[in-house]
């Protein structure tokens, strides 16, 4: 019996923290608040110093690249990346080399998965061959594989017939569909928000409704198909608006926003430096303040980082030739604490149930939050914690972050999984 007791913490009950314990065995919680268990043979006992135990954080939007890109990141950095941001269950896009679009592929990358992955890494199928927006691919005998959902992430999918096809066989197999929404006739080579900054910049630009009249369609097709449909990295107030009168109408639509299009806009772009080229970009100011209140009223519902590493190299150059893409598994949770908690605009179980309970929520997943017989996954944050982000000192191999530099506070020290320890701040 592997029993491990986790004491000298704080949790959040009914939106109090208060002082607790928790109790695993066989990486399951046991007991909540309980005393030391006795004659169970060894005791593995952590002492939290102090500080707020929040469930492991749940992330519905990664990039892993491998297999394929293993020079931007592998399962094993990623995975330890997202430990070290308090992330304990990630689902993995499938823009890989090969794409997890058949039975064989889907095998190969949780057999990836099952050899390094330090905490759990749900694979997404993708909607088509290839991500080539074609051929529809067999989701039931991907699903019957373990995909946790399905999406061509990085590209729209431009044929609506595809779509709606998709969307059909998801409903019947009772699986979500989650899309990147991007009308490819709108882009327009564009690398930043077509707004103002672009044109100060002399950067081509993205105008918002390349992402707001896919989402405008997609919705219309899930109420159609009878399908749960879920919306990434939301960016722009149209899209917003879409989604709200989405709800309103009663389809089953949920979506997801990042903290860059949170935390920044498009006026916060310095210069013509990759590490702010992002799809979908940052936006205007009233864009951001659509999206804080979008989360406030629930029509946004969770948070997701959309991790996306790239090399140096790739990054170096201006925007025109870079990927697209930020990191954000280890910034996520001190960022926003800082910028919005701190400040007493959200309360830390809103951020918390944000980040946690509410993405596990969306995508059937038990994990999320605390309770006994539930699984074992932790972050241990220290709130007091204040720390300069050092994008050298990043566990991802990915550098790219515009938040290099940037003073934050609330940084885990420890994350747990399965009653194991993924993560553990240095001395
Ligand atoms: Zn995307």
């Amino acid at each position: 019996m592997a029993i491990t007791y986790i004491q000298n913490i704080k949790r959040l009950v009914d939106g109090e923290l208060v002082d607790g314990t928790v109790t695993v065995e066989d990486g399951k919680i046991i007991e909540l608040d309980g005393p030391m268990p006795e004659n169970q043979g060894i005791i593995q006992v952590i002492d939290g110093s102090g500080n707020f135990l929040s469930p492991g954080f749940v992330d519905v939007h990664t990039h892993l690249r491998e297999p394929g890109f293993e020079h931007k990141e592998t399962i094993a950095t990623g995975s330890a990346s997202a430990a070290r941001g308090g992330f304990t269950t990630i689902c993995a896009m499938p823009n890989t080399k090969p794409v997890p679009d058949s039975v064989e592929n889907m095998q190969l990358i949780n057999g990836l998965i099952k050899d390094s992955a330090v905490i759990r890494v749900l694979p997404y199928g993708s909607l088509t061959k290839d991500i080539s927006g074609e051929e529809r691919t067999d989701m039931e005998a991907l699903k019957a594989e373990g995909a946790v959902a399905f999406s061509d992430d990085g590209i729209g999918i431009q044929l609506a017939s595809t779509m709606y096809e998709q969307m059909k066989e998801a409903a019947r197999l009772d699986m979500i569909v989650v899309a990147h929404c991007e009308d490819n006739s709108l882009i327009y080579d564009g690398v930043m928000h077509e707004g103002k900054r672009n044109v100060e910049l002399g950067l081509p630009g993205i105008p918002s409704i390349c992402e707001s009249v896919q989402i405008a369609r997609d919705v219309l097709l899930a109420e159609a198909a009878g399908a749960r449909y879920h919306v990434c990295h939301v960016s722009s107030k149209e899209s917003v608006r879409a989604v709200r009168d989405a709800k309103a109408a009663g389809i089953r639509v949920t979506a997801e926003v990042c903290p860059h299009h949170l935390l920044l806009e498009e006026m916060d772009v310095p210069s013509d430096d990759a590490n702010w080229k992002m799809n979908p970009p940052l936006r205007a100011a009233d864009d951001k303040d659509s999206l804080h209140a979008a989360l406030l009223d629930g029509t946004i519902d969770c948070i997701a980082t959309d991790h996306a590493p790239h090399t140096v190299e790739e990054k170096c150059c201006g925007m025109v030739g870079a990927p697209f893409g930020i990191v954000g598994f280890e910034t996520a949770f001190p960022l926003l604490y800082t910028a919005y908690v701190k400040t007493g605009k959200w309360t830390l179980q809103q951020l918390v149930d944000w980040m946690a309970a509410k993405p596990a929520e969306i995508f059937n997943l038990p994990y999320g939050k605390i309770e006994v017989g539930a699984s074992a996954d932790f972050t241990i944050i220290n709130l007091e914690k204040e720390m300069i982000i050092d994008a050298e000192g990043f566990v991802s191999k990915g550098r790219n972050t515009p938040f290099n530099g940037r003073v934050a506070q609330g940084w885990p020290v420890l994350t747990i999984f399965e009653g194991n320890i993924a993560y553990q701040e240095a001395e």
